[in-house]
């Protein structure tokens, strides 16, 4: 049915948060004082339980068939929360990434609509006169004076909030008194606490270097039509003034645009820029917001009267009034793709919902992931390119360290301890990277060989020392610090290697007149913290910036003249295939944070694999070349993107228990020859880290040359998947494009 509203009184089919694939029916409810729509919530019987549905669509009866429906209970919406284009968009992405479409439809709700609270703003109470209060004459109340004084406010200004009533000194009980006897009236409204179109002084758009106005000009020419684009530039192009400039016009015709970024962290800096050129019609959205903001944002964007939404990865489901762009800034970034549950991809669900709605999509990068420059190559996707720093500052030189045979302190090289030491004499700061938070990866006991092995997964447990304890990053089990080995009671233990924590107590040891920011998911957990730091960075004065990738990204920080890699040589000999692009997106973002202003940056990369093919790629500088060899290499062993891959995971607190699950479901699954030639299939095996949180983990990988086939061999799977008989034991899932093996 083409029409979302419902044209007999036929079946309504409803779409309920639960783990399962199916929709189900019910009647209309019986008294019917609202009209049903499509994406209007509803309450229904489910079980004993009542729960919050969403109408998806409607189907005739079978008049043969017998069958007792129960009656949808109330309508909670008037006017339906998701538009078709939405619903499409959780059609698709359940066919997709095959996950029960009643659990991804929470998704496009904040927790609060979800639990079936009003779609509305906060309310305020407000005081108006009836009629019956207009011809009241005044004088009557002279015995009655604040009666008498809301009376002659409430006809001059015709309305008044409760709240200011209270201020003029008019008490509840004056004002009950006048509703009662029929004179004032008491009503509700919602308070946006969005502004309507200020005049405000914006700033004037920044004059574009000849590349920057190419990209704007192209991507200005595809409003109103579905045209991928990878603007590919490199770190401190200019890309964001880009799609700023690119956005304005977007935005001029009444359009909105959302802006997709990797981590909370950047929302901050990029909230600011845009509120330059847009004002205050721009917002954030993000899991630090609270309950009400989230209502707020969404309501925001649903009912157009904010402009530019910038949000994390969940952003890709708020719904638009009228959505006139995309752009997913670092579009490589693995942060895009939940790891969890519903594995989705904002960057893919971003793609498609841009073709439902007949919009431009801005894929925006330093180093494009290979699935792109894949489409790009193959003229899917329009590359505009930037070649040059917006500032006219040059990329960094690199310098490499030879770590063979030298001496260090805690990680560090004597020339790259005094390279920082010339930065900072000069005025400037200095970026340490170390991908590893904690004081030490591990502990060993000198007499005995215990080692800090974390009971619940295949790892080590880390070493932290503020607060002091045993940490494993895997599962979050954490124990206190160990007094005496717990194998031979000795105290003479080694902390083994080391983390932030331990370079960051050194640094300020041999730094003791400059300031060391540690900045690492551990020293940024409370919610302001991470502005704060950046703040200080701001100020420009020299300082010493250690920090974990959480430094890497996006930001832009004009007075880092040095960047200093302390182990370049970690993520190098991945089990993974994808490892070696990511180390290499990884470093060159990095590198990408030195001298992006007026002053020269370098890089001071500290390795002992100099002669590592990877290690040459990337003091060379060009993360275009690396990847155009990595794309031959995935290429000849047809593996993504060069083919389309899925997994199966299986876990459970036996090893055998999650093999078997997976033969099992292999074994017994009746799957087509024609699809079975087209796909190849690799294990049972067990994940790179087998124990994780208890639990013992397999996988299965399905690669094939072809979508369609993939995808009829998962729902094979998942049918039987869904047999509880089966999956008692064990915990499944499935994941679609899968990005990571650890
Ligand atoms: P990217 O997003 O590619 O990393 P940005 O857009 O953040 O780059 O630009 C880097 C710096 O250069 C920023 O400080 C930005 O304000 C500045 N910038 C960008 N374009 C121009 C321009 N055309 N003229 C002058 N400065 C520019
Ligand atoms: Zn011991
Ligand atoms: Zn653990």
């Amino acid at each position: 049915m083409t029409d979302n509203q419902i044209m007999s009184l036929d079946l309504v089919e409803v779409l309920i948060p639960i783990p399962l694939m199916e929709k189900f029916s019910y009647l209309p409810p019986k008294n019917n004082s609202k009209l049903l729509k499509q994406g209007s919530r509803v309450l229904v019987p489910f079980g004993k339980r009542t729960l919050v549905g969403v109408v998806w669509s409607f189907s005739e009866r079978d008049k043969s068939s017998n069958r007792k429906y129960k009656y949808i209970k109330e309508i909670l919406d008037e006017v339906p929360l998701l538009d078709s284009n939405s619903i499409s968009l959780a059609e698709w992405s359940s066919r997709y990434y095959h996950y029960p479409l009643g659990e991804i439809i929470s998704y496009f709700f904040p927790p609060s609509l979800r639990k079936g609270k009003e779609a509305k703003f906060r309310e305020t109470k407000y005081l108006e006169l009836t009629s019956k209060g207009f011809f009241l004459e005044e004088e009557t109340l002279t015995r009655a004076p604040s009666q008498q004084k809301l009376i002659s406010i409430l006809k001059d200004k015709k309305e008044m909030t409760l709240k200011s009533a209270q201020a003029f000194g008019i008490s509840n009980a004056a004002v009950n008194g006048l509703i009662e006897k029929g004179f004032v009236n008491r009503f509700s409204r919602e308070l946006s606490p969005y502004k309507k179109l200020e005049n405000k002084q914006l700033s004037s758009p920044k004059q574009l270097n000849p590349e920057q106005n190419k990209a704007v000009n192209a991507i200005k020419k595809a409003k109103d039509k579905n045209i991928t684009y990878l603007l590919d530039g490199i770190t401190g192009s200019g890309k964001t003034e880009v799609y700023l400039q690119a956005i304005q016009e977007i935005v001029n015709e009444g359009k909105q645009a959302l802006i997709l970024i990797p981590e909370i962290g950047l929302a901050p800096q990029a909230e600011e820029r845009f509120r330059e050129y847009f004002g205050d019609r721009v917002m954030s959205f993000h899991s630090a917001k609270n309950e009400r903001e989230k209502v707020d944002a969404w309501l925001g964007a649903s009912r157009g009267l904010v402009d530019i939404i910038i949000g994390t990865r969940s952003s890709v489901f708020l719904p638009m009034k009228n959505l006139g762009i995309i752009v997913v800034d670092e579009e490589h970034d693995l942060s895009f793709k939940q790891m969890e549950k519903f594995r989705y991809s904002a960057r893919d669900m971003a793609l498609y919902r841009a073709k439902l709605e007949k919009i431009p999509v801005v894929l925006a990068s330093a180093t494009p992931s290979l699935e792109t420059l894949k489409n790009v190559k193959e003229e899917k996707y329009e590359v505009l390119k930037l070649n040059k720093r917006a500032t006219g500052a040059n990329l960094p030189t690199y310098h490499a360290v030879d770590l063979k045979g030298k001496e260090l302190h805690e990680g560090l090289s004597k020339e790259l301890l005094e390279a920082t030491q010339t930065e900072l004499d000069k005025g400037n700061q200095v970026l340490i990277f170390l991908n590893r938070r904690g004081y030490a990866p591990s502990m060993i006991c000198k007499a005995c060989g215990w080692i800090s092995n974390c009971d619940r997964c295949d790892a080590l447990m880390t070493v932290h020392k503020n607060p002091l304890k045993l940490h494993c990053h895997h599962c979050e089990a954490q124990k206190p610090y160990p007094s005496k080995c717990p194998s031979c009671g000795s105290d003479d233990f080694l902390t083994y290697g080391f983390g932030t924590e331990r370079v960051e107590e050194f640094l300020r040891g041999h730094f003791p007149d400059t300031k060391t920011l540690r900045i690492d998911s551990d020293s940024t957990r409370k919610k302001e913290s991470l502005n704060e730091y950046f703040d200080e960075i701001k100020k420009g004065e020299p300082i010493i910036l250690l920090g974990t990738q959480l430094l890497a990204k996006g930001h832009h920080f004009p007075n880092v003249t040095l960047v200093g890699i302390i182990d370049a040589d970690s993520g190098l000999f991945s089990a993974d295939f994808r490892g070696s692009e990511r180390v290499a997106q990884l470093m060159t973002q990095v590198a990408g944070r030195a001298g992006r202003d007026k002053k020269p940056g370098r890089v001071i990369l500290q390795s002992y694999c100099l002669d590592h093919p990877q290690i040459e790629e990337i003091i060379t500088g060009s993360y275009e070349k690396f990847a155009k060899k990595l794309l031959e290499e995935r290429k000849s062993y047809k593996i993504p993107p060069f083919s389309f891959q899925a997994k199966i995971f299986a876990e459970s607190p036996k090893s055998l228990v999650s093999r078997d699950f997976i033969l099992k479901l292999l074994n017994q699954s009746k799957i087509e020859k024609q699809i079975s030639s087209n796909v190849r299939i690799v294990g049972p095996l067990p994940s790179i880290m087998e124990k994780k949180s208890g639990v013992y983990r397999w996988e299965l990988s399905i690669f094939s040359s072809s979508r369609s086939n993939l995808h009829k061999f998962l729902d094979v799977m998942q049918s039987r998947l869904y047999e509880p008989k089966l999956t008692k034991q064990v915990r499944w899932s499935i994941d679609v494009d899968p990005l990571s093996s650890i």
